[in-house]
């Protein structure tokens, strides 16, 4: 009988403090997972460390290891799709670099895909030890606008540590857009996926590579990809300044008829000019935003750009 077949996929941006651990942690699963044929697909997402050195290094000792390197810092999001273009196993994980997604957890997420009949098992922190608290409430209240504006269902505390069956990874591929948002792709294709949760592991060496700017903006890029309520607040304002200009006229008409007319203050229209500009370009800027994504989709630029790999492709056949 044919051996089934795992692929880790695996971004890497500069973690070559981390990777020796990782492979460590990657060897010692693979035994536990005997039963299955192992691959890992290490992507280097244009690194300026020795991490592209330390791939290739284990990439000649194990022919298990795969690696794609990126012509320059294409992001994690790139990383993944270029990622599960290339995995080719009947089962593919997504895993960070640092070991902040527990391996041990894979038996019990196959098991979940090959026994239980899920389609993906998919795992969320239950806490977030060691985070700056200011950075979970954000995350909490993004989570919670996320799932009331937006169709792709995203679990609070959601990583993306994730392992698929191919009905799961082909729907994904399909899903070519270039502003990816992989925790929404992932609730958008929708099939049946088991929760497993953990308590949250920090990183084993190195450093993160998302400021507090960086999650915002990646936050925007979320909401935007996966939701047009945006789009319809300019509408909302609209309907409500109407309605509140038309009660302010007739109060003001039976306030003159009553009382006659005295002169009104300027500061209150200067208020009011600031308030309706400052709506106006709100919503301008959101229009922007929309725009500025469906421009960059309109160019149809690849979402990645490969260097150097040691994936045959054609022998792969890929997308079949
Ligand atoms: N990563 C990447 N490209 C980037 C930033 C990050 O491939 O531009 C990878 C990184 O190497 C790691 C994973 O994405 O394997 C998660 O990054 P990190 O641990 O810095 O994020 P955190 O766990 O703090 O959210
Ligand atoms: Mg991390």
């Amino acid at each position: 009988m044919r051996r089934e077949k795992v692929s880790l996929v695996v971004p890497c941006y500069n973690e070559d403090e981390v990777l020796p651990y990782f492979y460590e942690e990657f060897c010692k699963v693979a035994e536990k997972l005997a039963d299955y044929d192992l691959e890992v697909i290490f992507v280097n997402d244009g690194s300026k460390d020795r991490t592209l050195e330390i791939v290739r290094g284990f990439a000649k000792r194990d022919e298990r290891v795969k690696y794609i390197s990126f012509s320059r810092n294409f992001g994690k999001e790139a990383a993944i799709y270029a990622g599960f273009e290339h995995a080719d196993g009947d089962y593919v994980v997504m895993m960070d670099a640092d070991l902040q997604d527990p391996p041990e957890l894979l038996p019990d997420m196959l098991k979940a895909v090959c026994e239980e009949g899920y389609d993906s098992a998919a795992t969320r922190r239950v806490t977030r030890k060691g985070e700056p608290p200011i950075r979970s409430f954000f995350a909490r209240c993004f989570y919670r606008l996320m799932n009331k504006i937006s169709t792709a269902e995203i679990m609070d505390g959601a990583r993306d540590y994730r392992l698929m069956n191919r009905k799961f990874v082909n729907a994904i591929m399909q899903m070519k857009e270039y502003n990816r948002f992989s925790k929404g792709i992932f609730g958008w294709v929708g099939f049946d996926t088991k929760w497993i949760e953990f308590e949250n592991v920090e990183r084993k060496a190195g450093e993160t590579k998302w400021s507090f700017w960086k999650l915002l903006l990646y936050s925007l890029e979320g909401i935007i990809g996966f939701s047009t309520v945006p789009l319809a607040l300019a509408s909302i304002f609209g309907f409500i300044m109407c309605a509140a200009a038309f009660v302010f006229l007739i109060v003001i008409l039976v306030r003159t008829l009553c009382f006659g007319d005295p002169v009104a203050g300027w500061p209150s229209m200067t208020c009011i000019i600031l308030l309706l500009g400052g709506i106006q370009l709100f919503c301008i800027g959101i229009l922007g935003m929309y725009l500025s994504k469906t421009y960059l989709e309109t160019k149809k630029r690849p979402i990645y750009i490969c260097k150097e790999t040691n994936i045959d492709n054609e022998e792969r056949q890929l997308g079949e």
